[in-house]
Protein backbone atom coordinates (compact mmCIF):
# COMPACT_ATOMS: atom_id res chain seq x y z
CA UNK A 1 0.00 0.00 0.00
CA UNK A 2 1.39 3.77 -0.94
CA UNK A 3 2.52 5.63 1.77
CA UNK A 4 1.41 8.80 1.37
CA UNK A 5 4.34 10.46 2.71
CA UNK A 6 6.31 9.46 0.02
CA UNK A 7 4.25 11.15 -2.60
CA UNK A 8 4.92 14.55 -0.34
CA UNK A 9 1.73 14.05 2.45
CA UNK A 10 2.60 15.98 5.52
CA UNK A 11 1.22 17.83 8.72
CA UNK A 12 0.31 20.74 6.98
CA UNK A 13 -1.63 18.85 4.27
CA UNK A 14 -3.41 16.47 6.87
CA UNK A 15 -4.16 19.51 8.83
CA UNK A 16 -6.09 20.96 5.53
CA UNK A 17 -7.33 17.34 4.69
CA UNK A 18 -9.09 17.84 8.88
CA UNK A 19 -10.62 21.08 8.25
CA UNK A 20 -11.77 20.41 4.54
CA UNK A 21 -13.19 16.75 6.05
CA UNK A 22 -16.67 15.75 5.04
CA UNK A 23 -17.50 12.13 6.55
CA UNK A 24 -16.20 8.99 4.76
CA UNK A 25 -12.97 10.93 2.60
CA UNK A 26 -9.40 9.88 2.09
CA UNK A 27 -7.04 12.10 0.85
CA UNK A 28 -5.05 10.94 -2.18
CA UNK A 29 -2.90 12.53 -4.93
CA UNK A 30 -3.97 12.81 -8.39
CA UNK A 31 -1.41 10.53 -10.71
CA UNK A 32 -3.38 10.95 -14.21
CA UNK A 33 -6.03 12.67 -15.38
CA UNK A 34 -8.38 11.34 -18.22
CA UNK A 35 -10.63 13.82 -18.41
CA UNK A 36 -14.25 12.27 -17.16
CA UNK A 37 -12.07 10.58 -13.57
CA UNK A 38 -8.71 10.58 -12.76
CA UNK A 39 -6.45 7.93 -11.09
CA UNK A 40 -5.84 8.92 -7.11
CA UNK A 41 -3.22 7.60 -5.00
CA UNK A 42 -4.51 6.49 -2.00
CA UNK A 43 -2.88 5.88 1.22
CA UNK A 44 -5.52 2.20 0.49
CA UNK A 45 -4.24 2.18 -2.91
CA UNK A 46 -4.91 3.24 -6.45
CA UNK A 47 -8.52 4.30 -7.26
CA UNK A 48 -10.35 6.00 -10.63
CA UNK A 49 -12.38 8.50 -9.58
CA UNK A 50 -14.76 11.31 -11.01
CA UNK A 51 -15.57 14.13 -8.74
CA UNK A 52 -18.91 14.68 -7.57
CA UNK A 53 -21.79 16.52 -9.36
CA UNK A 54 -21.84 19.20 -6.71
CA UNK A 55 -18.01 19.72 -7.31
CA UNK A 56 -18.57 19.85 -11.05
CA UNK A 57 -20.86 22.87 -10.72
CA UNK A 58 -19.51 24.44 -8.19
CA UNK A 59 -16.20 24.19 -10.67
CA UNK A 60 -18.31 25.64 -13.06
CA UNK A 61 -19.16 28.86 -10.92
CA UNK A 62 -15.49 29.49 -10.05
CA UNK A 63 -15.89 28.25 -6.44
CA UNK A 64 -14.00 25.39 -6.14
CA UNK A 65 -10.68 24.11 -8.02
CA UNK A 66 -11.04 22.34 -10.70
CA UNK A 67 -8.54 18.96 -9.90
CA UNK A 68 -5.18 18.82 -11.72
CA UNK A 69 -2.46 16.09 -12.16
CA UNK A 70 -0.37 16.52 -8.95
CA UNK A 71 -3.16 17.80 -6.69
CA UNK A 72 -4.64 16.81 -3.51
CA UNK A 73 -8.16 16.10 -3.06
CA UNK A 74 -10.78 14.40 -0.82
CA UNK A 75 -12.04 10.93 -2.05
CA UNK A 76 -14.19 9.07 -1.06
CA UNK A 77 -14.38 4.90 -2.07
CA UNK A 78 -18.66 3.97 -2.23
CA UNK A 79 -19.96 1.10 -1.19
CA UNK A 80 -20.69 0.36 -4.98
CA UNK A 81 -16.67 0.05 -5.26
CA UNK A 82 -16.76 3.11 -7.31
CA UNK A 83 -14.76 6.12 -6.25
CA UNK A 84 -15.37 10.15 -5.91
CA UNK A 85 -13.94 13.03 -5.82
CA UNK A 86 -15.44 15.35 -3.20
CA UNK A 87 -12.60 18.47 -3.17
CA UNK A 88 -8.74 20.17 -3.54
CA UNK A 89 -6.87 20.67 -0.76
CA UNK A 90 -5.21 24.48 -1.07
CA UNK A 91 -2.16 24.01 -3.49
CA UNK A 92 1.13 25.48 -2.87
CA UNK A 93 1.67 26.21 -6.37
CA UNK A 94 0.79 25.58 -9.57
CA UNK A 95 1.48 25.46 -13.47
CA UNK A 96 -0.90 26.88 -15.98
CA UNK A 97 -1.23 28.24 -18.76
CA UNK A 98 -4.28 30.02 -21.15
CA UNK A 99 -6.73 28.24 -22.25
CA UNK A 100 -6.44 28.78 -26.28
CA UNK A 101 -8.65 31.01 -27.97
CA UNK A 102 -9.98 32.36 -24.85
CA UNK A 103 -8.44 35.33 -23.11
CA UNK A 104 -9.19 34.85 -19.29
CA UNK A 105 -9.95 31.05 -18.64
CA UNK A 106 -6.99 29.83 -16.96
CA UNK A 107 -5.83 25.75 -17.14
CA UNK A 108 -3.79 24.23 -13.84
CA UNK A 109 -1.51 21.53 -15.92
CA UNK A 110 0.61 20.55 -12.83
CA UNK A 111 -0.28 21.21 -9.13
CA UNK A 112 1.79 21.41 -6.00
CA UNK A 113 4.88 21.81 -7.92
CA UNK A 114 8.44 22.66 -5.85
CA UNK A 115 11.03 21.82 -8.70
CA UNK A 116 10.56 23.52 -11.91
CA UNK A 117 13.52 22.19 -14.50
CA UNK A 118 14.13 24.90 -16.99
CA UNK A 119 15.48 23.06 -19.94
CA UNK A 120 17.41 24.46 -22.90
CA UNK A 121 20.08 23.15 -25.08
CA UNK A 122 23.71 24.60 -24.54
CA UNK A 123 23.96 23.75 -28.19
CA UNK A 124 23.86 27.40 -30.27
CA UNK A 125 22.79 30.85 -28.80
CA UNK A 126 20.60 29.73 -25.84
CA UNK A 127 17.54 32.55 -25.75
CA UNK A 128 18.16 34.73 -22.86
CA UNK A 129 15.39 36.68 -22.80
CA UNK A 130 13.03 33.19 -23.24
CA UNK A 131 14.64 31.86 -20.39
CA UNK A 132 14.50 35.24 -18.16
CA UNK A 133 10.37 34.87 -19.10
CA UNK A 134 10.78 31.50 -18.45
CA UNK A 135 12.11 32.14 -14.56
CA UNK A 136 9.64 34.89 -14.20
CA UNK A 137 6.65 32.56 -14.79
CA UNK A 138 8.02 29.74 -12.81
CA UNK A 139 9.05 31.88 -9.49
CA UNK A 140 5.42 33.30 -10.46
CA UNK A 141 4.05 29.92 -9.88
CA UNK A 142 5.15 29.29 -6.78
CA UNK A 143 7.60 26.43 -7.25
CA UNK A 144 11.77 26.74 -7.60
CA UNK A 145 13.07 27.34 -11.17
CA UNK A 146 16.28 24.88 -12.02
CA UNK A 147 17.83 26.14 -14.70
CA UNK A 148 19.75 22.62 -17.25
CA UNK A 149 21.54 23.24 -20.01
CA UNK A 150 22.18 19.75 -21.96
CA UNK A 151 24.32 18.38 -24.56
CA UNK A 152 27.40 20.25 -22.92
CA UNK A 153 28.87 17.45 -25.03
CA UNK A 154 28.10 19.31 -28.61
CA UNK A 155 28.87 22.81 -27.01
CA UNK A 156 32.02 24.10 -28.08
CA UNK A 157 32.48 26.79 -25.04
CA UNK A 158 30.07 25.61 -21.91
CA UNK A 159 32.23 27.74 -19.80
CA UNK A 160 31.02 30.52 -21.49
CA UNK A 161 27.50 29.90 -22.26
CA UNK A 162 27.14 28.65 -18.23
CA UNK A 163 28.12 32.23 -17.42
CA UNK A 164 26.15 33.80 -19.77
CA UNK A 165 22.96 31.73 -18.39
CA UNK A 166 24.28 32.33 -15.00
CA UNK A 167 24.27 36.32 -15.55
CA UNK A 168 20.85 36.21 -15.71
CA UNK A 169 19.65 33.22 -13.61
CA UNK A 170 19.56 35.46 -10.25
CA UNK A 171 18.49 32.69 -7.42
CA UNK A 172 18.27 29.99 -9.82
CA UNK A 173 21.13 27.29 -10.07
CA UNK A 174 22.44 26.35 -13.60
CA UNK A 175 23.80 23.30 -13.91
CA UNK A 176 25.48 21.94 -17.57
CA UNK A 177 24.82 18.62 -18.50
CA UNK A 178 25.45 15.94 -21.18
CA UNK A 179 22.86 13.03 -21.34
CA UNK A 180 25.12 11.43 -23.70
CA UNK A 181 28.25 11.14 -21.12
CA UNK A 182 26.38 11.67 -18.29
CA UNK A 183 28.22 14.87 -17.30
CA UNK A 184 27.00 17.33 -14.88
CA UNK A 185 24.31 14.26 -13.79
CA UNK A 186 25.16 13.50 -10.35
CA UNK A 187 24.61 17.36 -9.51
CA UNK A 188 21.16 17.54 -10.64
CA UNK A 189 20.39 14.54 -7.42
CA UNK A 190 20.29 17.73 -4.68
CA UNK A 191 17.00 18.80 -6.72
CA UNK A 192 15.38 15.87 -6.79
CA UNK A 193 15.27 14.56 -2.77
CA UNK A 194 12.29 12.22 -1.83
CA UNK A 195 8.71 12.92 -2.12
CA UNK A 196 9.80 16.36 -3.95
CA UNK A 197 7.26 17.05 -7.16
CA UNK A 198 9.40 18.35 -10.20
CA UNK A 199 8.52 19.32 -13.76
CA UNK A 200 10.69 19.54 -17.10
CA UNK A 201 10.04 22.51 -19.32
CA UNK A 202 11.92 23.32 -22.22
CA UNK A 203 11.37 22.66 -26.17
CA UNK A 204 10.96 20.07 -28.16
CA UNK A 205 14.51 18.12 -28.30
CA UNK A 206 16.12 19.31 -26.09
CA UNK A 207 16.95 16.19 -24.13
CA UNK A 208 13.76 15.94 -21.53
CA UNK A 209 12.63 12.82 -22.31
CA UNK A 210 16.82 11.82 -22.15
CA UNK A 211 16.91 13.16 -19.16
CA UNK A 212 13.74 11.45 -17.09
CA UNK A 213 15.17 8.30 -18.87
CA UNK A 214 18.71 8.63 -17.08
CA UNK A 215 16.62 9.08 -13.91
CA UNK A 216 14.44 6.34 -14.70
CA UNK A 217 17.16 4.07 -15.00
CA UNK A 218 16.06 0.24 -16.29
CA UNK A 219 12.79 0.38 -14.37
CA UNK A 220 10.91 2.93 -17.14
CA UNK A 221 8.38 0.68 -18.65
CA UNK A 222 7.43 -0.19 -14.83
CA UNK A 223 7.25 3.08 -12.95
CA UNK A 224 5.47 4.86 -15.81
CA UNK A 225 2.65 2.86 -17.07
CA UNK A 226 -0.38 1.86 -15.57
CA UNK A 227 -1.82 -1.29 -16.60
CA UNK A 228 -5.53 -1.91 -16.15
CA UNK A 229 -7.60 -4.85 -17.09
CA UNK A 230 -11.31 -3.46 -18.26
CA UNK A 231 -14.15 -5.36 -17.63
CA UNK A 232 -13.68 -8.17 -20.18
CA UNK A 233 -9.84 -8.66 -18.95
CA UNK A 234 -7.98 -6.85 -21.82
CA UNK A 235 -5.08 -5.15 -20.87
CA UNK A 236 -4.43 -1.89 -21.66
CA UNK A 237 -1.77 0.76 -21.07
CA UNK A 238 -1.46 4.56 -20.26
CA UNK A 239 1.30 6.87 -19.28
CA UNK A 240 1.14 7.73 -15.64
CA UNK A 241 1.57 11.51 -15.42
CA UNK A 242 2.75 11.56 -12.04
CA UNK A 243 5.41 8.80 -11.18
CA UNK A 244 7.89 8.22 -8.58
CA UNK A 245 11.74 7.70 -9.57
CA UNK A 246 13.95 4.80 -7.88
CA UNK A 247 15.32 7.94 -5.64
CA UNK A 248 12.34 8.95 -4.20
CA UNK A 249 11.24 11.82 -6.37
CA UNK A 250 8.13 12.63 -8.30
CA UNK A 251 8.06 13.61 -12.11
CA UNK A 252 4.85 15.37 -13.67
CA UNK A 253 4.98 14.46 -17.21
CA UNK A 254 1.86 15.47 -18.89
CA UNK A 255 1.44 16.76 -22.78
CA UNK A 256 -0.08 20.39 -21.12
CA UNK A 257 3.51 20.54 -19.38
CA UNK A 258 5.43 19.73 -22.18
CA UNK A 259 3.66 22.51 -24.52
CA UNK A 260 4.05 25.03 -22.05
CA UNK A 261 7.12 26.06 -23.87
CA UNK A 262 5.51 26.66 -26.75
CA UNK A 263 2.07 28.78 -25.07
CA UNK A 264 4.93 30.75 -23.88
CA UNK A 265 5.87 31.41 -27.44
CA UNK A 266 2.40 32.55 -28.13
CA UNK A 267 3.32 35.34 -25.92
CA UNK A 268 6.45 35.31 -27.40
CA UNK A 269 4.96 36.38 -30.84
CA UNK A 270 3.43 39.35 -29.13
CA UNK A 271 6.70 40.27 -27.78
CA UNK A 272 8.90 39.40 -30.70
CA UNK A 273 6.98 40.54 -33.36
CA UNK A 274 4.50 44.10 -32.95
CA UNK A 275 5.75 45.67 -36.00
CA UNK A 276 3.84 42.29 -37.93
CA UNK A 277 0.97 42.26 -35.58
CA UNK A 278 0.33 46.06 -35.65
CA UNK A 279 0.48 45.70 -39.84
CA UNK A 280 -1.84 42.62 -39.25
CA UNK A 281 -4.77 45.48 -37.91
CA UNK A 282 -5.44 46.82 -41.82
CA UNK A 283 -5.55 42.93 -43.16
CA UNK A 284 -8.82 42.74 -44.90
CA UNK A 285 -9.84 39.68 -42.53
CA UNK A 286 -9.54 39.80 -39.00
CA UNK A 287 -8.90 36.46 -38.47
CA UNK A 288 -6.06 36.50 -41.43
CA UNK A 289 -3.48 33.92 -41.17
CA UNK A 290 -1.54 35.87 -43.69
CA UNK A 291 -1.33 33.39 -46.12
CA UNK A 292 -3.59 33.27 -48.98
CA UNK A 293 -6.05 35.55 -47.59
CA UNK A 294 -7.29 38.38 -50.32
CA UNK A 295 -5.84 41.73 -49.16
CA UNK A 296 -3.38 40.74 -46.32
CA UNK A 297 -1.69 43.70 -45.02
CA UNK A 298 1.30 41.60 -43.72
CA UNK A 299 2.17 40.08 -47.41
CA UNK A 300 1.72 43.56 -49.15
CA UNK A 301 4.34 44.71 -46.73
CA UNK A 302 6.32 41.98 -46.75
CA UNK A 303 6.34 42.37 -50.74
CA UNK A 304 7.30 46.27 -51.04
CA UNK A 305 9.67 45.51 -48.03
CA UNK A 306 8.18 47.79 -45.73
CA UNK A 307 8.00 44.85 -43.38
CA UNK A 308 11.54 42.90 -43.61
CA UNK A 309 11.04 39.49 -45.56
CA UNK A 310 13.17 37.73 -43.47
CA UNK A 311 11.70 39.14 -40.46
CA UNK A 312 8.48 37.91 -41.73
CA UNK A 313 9.48 34.48 -42.45
CA UNK A 314 10.89 34.03 -38.72
CA UNK A 315 6.96 35.48 -37.78
CA UNK A 316 5.93 32.97 -39.98
CA UNK A 317 7.86 30.11 -38.50
CA UNK A 318 6.92 30.31 -34.88
CA UNK A 319 3.32 31.16 -36.36
CA UNK A 320 3.25 27.37 -38.02
CA UNK A 321 4.39 26.04 -34.48
CA UNK A 322 1.85 27.54 -32.65
CA UNK A 323 -0.64 26.46 -35.14
CA UNK A 324 0.53 22.67 -35.39
CA UNK A 325 0.19 22.71 -31.24
CA UNK A 326 -3.02 24.48 -31.41
CA UNK A 327 -4.32 21.33 -33.83
CA UNK A 328 -2.67 18.57 -31.38
CA UNK A 329 -4.44 19.93 -28.17
CA UNK A 330 -7.70 20.51 -29.93
CA UNK A 331 -7.38 16.88 -31.70
CA UNK A 332 -6.61 15.53 -27.87
CA UNK A 333 -9.66 17.24 -26.28
CA UNK A 334 -11.61 15.79 -28.97
CA UNK A 335 -10.87 12.12 -28.31
CA UNK A 336 -10.88 11.78 -24.50
CA UNK A 337 -9.74 8.75 -23.40
CA UNK A 338 -12.03 5.58 -22.66
CA UNK A 339 -14.26 5.30 -19.37
CA UNK A 340 -13.46 2.41 -17.26
CA UNK A 341 -14.79 1.61 -13.52
P1 LIG B 1 12.81 16.13 -25.61
O1 LIG B 1 11.99 16.38 -26.82
O2 LIG B 1 13.13 17.40 -24.87
O3 LIG B 1 12.24 15.08 -24.70
O4 LIG B 1 14.23 15.62 -26.13
P2 LIG B 1 14.81 14.12 -26.21
O5 LIG B 1 15.20 13.65 -24.88
O6 LIG B 1 13.87 13.27 -26.98
O7 LIG B 1 16.15 14.36 -27.03
C1 LIG B 1 16.15 14.80 -28.37
C2 LIG B 1 17.41 14.30 -29.07
O8 LIG B 1 18.57 14.86 -28.48
C3 LIG B 1 17.59 12.79 -28.98
O9 LIG B 1 18.11 12.33 -30.21
C4 LIG B 1 18.61 12.62 -27.86
O10 LIG B 1 19.37 11.44 -28.02
C5 LIG B 1 19.47 13.85 -28.04
N1 LIG B 1 20.05 14.30 -26.76
C6 LIG B 1 19.41 14.55 -25.60
N2 LIG B 1 20.28 14.99 -24.67
C7 LIG B 1 21.48 15.01 -25.24
C8 LIG B 1 22.81 15.37 -24.77
O11 LIG B 1 23.03 15.77 -23.62
N3 LIG B 1 23.84 15.29 -25.69
C9 LIG B 1 23.64 14.87 -26.97
N4 LIG B 1 24.69 14.81 -27.79
N5 LIG B 1 22.42 14.52 -27.43
C10 LIG B 1 21.35 14.58 -26.58
ZN1 LIG C 1 -2.89 39.14 -43.31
Amino acid sequence: MPDLAHYGWDEELAEAFRASKSTGTAPGRIAVDYAQDFLVITGGGEVRAEPTGRLRRAVQRGEALKPAVGDWVSVEILQSGRSVVHGVLPRRSKLSRKVPGRTTEEQVVAANVDVIFLVAAATGDVNLRRLERNLTLAWESGAAPVVVLTKADLCPDPVQVGEAVRGIAGKAPVHLVSNKTGHGLDDLQQHLAPGRTVVLVGSSGVGKSSLVNRWLGTERQVIAEVREADQKGRHTTTHRELFMLPGGALVIDTPGVRELALWEAEQGIADTFPDVLEIARTCRFRDCVHEQEPGCAVREAAATGALDPERFAAYRKLAAELAAIEKKQAERSRKSPPRRR
